[in-house]
């Protein structure tokens, strides 16, 4: 499977197994991203039961659009393969978390249940409950930001389909609520119980009831009250065990009725409990207070110092293996929150295009818009947000749209180039490769292009004559750029980033970055190269890429696009519908919510507004 092109999904690596089949990474060379493909597991192809949960999944799943929730795009269906496009989230399950450090530090653990629990209030608002909470269907993205995936057996609160059955087989005993095992009606409390027997592991490095005797596990979610964690670890304090009671609607005391209580709860605990544990470490350096008595008083032999040394450097110990590196990571995120701007879907102006799909690629020109949709459809839209639409089966799988005079040039799969005059209209059709063609950039009459498999290229716009690069090596290219006449920029799937300064006859390679290179943008008066890198990372160069500096952004989704204004005003957009902007020429950035959580894909200016394509055919525009 893996190396294999599905449609226009490579399949790079296998991310993990479940109950219901495999989960591979693949790169969707259409949308130039990411994704994770949950294929059915073949055999469970005739079980119409599977069938039925796996088509719910996606249906519920795609119900719903939040930060805290893995997104799904969509199903595939080859051959005899059925699968779920997901967004792919670069991070670490709570699962695996727990199995490489063992147990979780408590703070930590009640930032991702908080985050978790903002996913369910929504979820829930929804009318949808999960019904399969447990640690390997919560992810954690590298910015330390907690995602929900897998409603595999959720359930509309109002649907007559009970599929609670199927669940059970899965794996998921461990996590059940009672109702569920009496086969009752599950309400948005089943979700708030398995999510404490969640929280319990976290702290535990194992859930309360683990037994190799199912029949047991049953009686115990029924029966038992958990063992209280504070008694068990001296840095779980009751609280935390009457916590989890609440959750579990096992508290002599409250129990929760909704996710916002449970959240509330956490929130106080957040604040109010590191001051209790931190009392915990001031007693060490209190020992040591003690020790520099004793030693002015030369009373205390060599090995109580050793003791004590030997006490601190557990406590260090215990610091460095029981709290995630992701810790660190969430406390950035924590501060950097507040300067994010929770814009409100009104400051944009969205333009409506009927029957629009996914918006791919966009230019200005004479002020009007030019776009693609992944869908067979060119648009043009005017000053006054008229529409024109076109449908051509030429227009399928073109991904970059440039202009030169009055023409445009469209670029796409199949290494096939059009040529269109400013009303759309295809004046000249091109073959240049069997391979896709990803980017572009015009310089003059010179178009420059790169896509999947290494393929790099030139295009002369008004002789039409082209040539083949066999000289770069074999990676999937995802943007070029001209820094001059000569002087070209490459960015691969691979990190590497390749300078060329004579128009392609060699080229300098060097690796950037272990997660791959999408987009790069050149400051309009040449000073400074961004280029943007998976895991929402940017690379800056002012002296014309030969040395790099790192910015990490706080966003949970790669830039997929650029717009530099003019000297200090920059933008970018990210996959989840982030706007980043940066007034200072790049030194530092801000997120602010465009209140659109989908794939934003490009963006541009007429010099008036600012304007945003996306996925599901999001046309948006602000006042600059
Ligand atoms: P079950 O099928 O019972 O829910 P599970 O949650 O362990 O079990 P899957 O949902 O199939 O199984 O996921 C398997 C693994 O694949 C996960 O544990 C996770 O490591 C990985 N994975 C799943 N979805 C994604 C994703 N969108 N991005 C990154 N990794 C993922
Ligand atoms: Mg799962």
């Amino acid at each position: 499977m893996i190396g294999t092109q599905i449609q226009h999904y490579k399949i790079i690596s296998e991310l993990g197994e479940g109950g219901m089949g495999k989960v591979f990474k693949a790169f969707d060379t259409k949308l130039e991203r990411f994704v994770a493909i949950k294929f059915l597991n073949p055999n469970l192809l005739k079980d119409s039961l599977f069938l039925e949960r796996f088509r719910n999944e996606g249906k519920n799943h795609a119900k719903l659009s939040h930060p805290n929730i893995v997104m799904v795009y969509g199903f595939i269906e080859y051959r005899d393969l059925i699968g779920l496009i997901i967004e792919y989230v670069d991070g670490i399950t709570i699962e695996k978390l727990i199995e490489k450090y063992k147990r979780l530090n408590v703070i930590y653990s009640l930032k991702i249940i908080r985050q978790v629990l903002i996913a369910l209030e929504y979820a829930h608002s929804k009318g949808l409950i999960h019904r399969d909470i447990k640690p390997s269907n919560i992810i954690i993205d590298n910015n330390g930001v907690a995602k929900l995936m897998d409603f595999g057996i959720s359930k509309s609160l109002d649907s007559k389909i009970e599929l609670t059955r199927l669940g059970r087989n899965l794996g998921t005993i461990l996590y059940m609520s009672p109702e569920q095992i009496n086969n009752q009606p599950t309400t948005v409390r089943t979700d708030l119980y398995s999510l404490g027997i969640t929280l319990y592991e976290m702290l535990n490095g194992a859930p309360p009831y683990y037994f190799s005797n199912e029949f047991k596990i049953y009686e115990a979610h029924l029966k038992n009250v958990p063992q209280k964690l504070s008694s068990k670890f001296p840095d779980v304090p009751p609280e935390i065990d009457e916590l989890i009671l609440s959750a579990m609607n096992k508290s002599t005391v409250v129990n929760f009725n909704s996710a916002t209580e449970f959240r509330k709860t956490v929130e106080e605990l957040i604040f109010s409990l590191p001051i209790k544990i931190n009392q915990v470490s001031y007693n060490a350096s209190d020992e040591k207070k003690e020790e520099k008595k004793i030693n002015r008083n030369i009373l205390v032999p060599i090995f109580f110092t050793i003791i004590l040394l030997s006490f601190a450097s557990l406590i260090y110990l215990f610091v460095q293996n029981y709290l995630p590196r992701n810790d660190e990571k969430l406390e950035e995120q924590t501060i950097n929150f507040n300067t994010i701007k929770p814009t409100t879907k009104t400051e944009w102006q969205k333009i409506d295009i009927p029957n629009a799909s996914n918006f791919i690629d966009m230019i200005i020109l004479n002020d009007k818009i030019y776009t693609i949709d992944d869908n067979q459809k060119a648009y043009l839209i005017d000053e006054n947000s008229e529409v024109k639409i076109l449908t051509n089966s030429l227009f399928d799988g073109i991904n970059k749209i440039l202009s030169y005079n009055n023409l445009l040039i469209l670029l796409g799969n199949n290494g096939n180039i059009l040529i269109t005059d400013k009303d759309l209209n295809i004046i000249k059709s091109i073959n240049v490769s069997e391979k896709s063609i990803l980017s572009a950039d015009i310089l003059n009459k010179q178009v420059v292009f790169c896509g999947s498999d290494g393929l790099v290229g030139k295009f002369d716009v008004e002789s039409y004559n082209y040539s083949i690069m066999s000289n770069v090596h074999s990676t999937d290219y995802l943007d070029i750029k001209f820094l001059n006449s000569n002087k070209i920029i490459l960015v691969g799937i691979d990190g590497s980033v390749l300078i060329s300064e004579n128009t392609g006859k060699d080229w300098s390679r060097e690796k950037l970055s272990n997660n791959y290179l999408k987009k790069i943008a050149i400051h309009p008066n040449k000073s400074q190269i961004l280029i943007s890198a998976g895991g929402g990372t940017i690379f800056s160069s002012i002296d014309g890429g030969k040395s790099w500096t790192q910015i990490q952004l706080n966003i949970t989704s790669p830039v997929n696009d650029f717009y530099i204004f003019d000297l200090k005003n920059y933008y970018a957009i990210s996959s989840s519908g982030d706007l980043i902007y940066s007034t200072d020429g790049g030194s530092s950035w801000n997120v602010q919510r465009t209140g659109y959580f989908v794939p934003l894909n490009r963006i541009s200016s007429d010099g008036r507004n600012l304007f945003i394509i996306g996925n599901n055919g999001l046309l948006i525009k602000k006042g600059l």
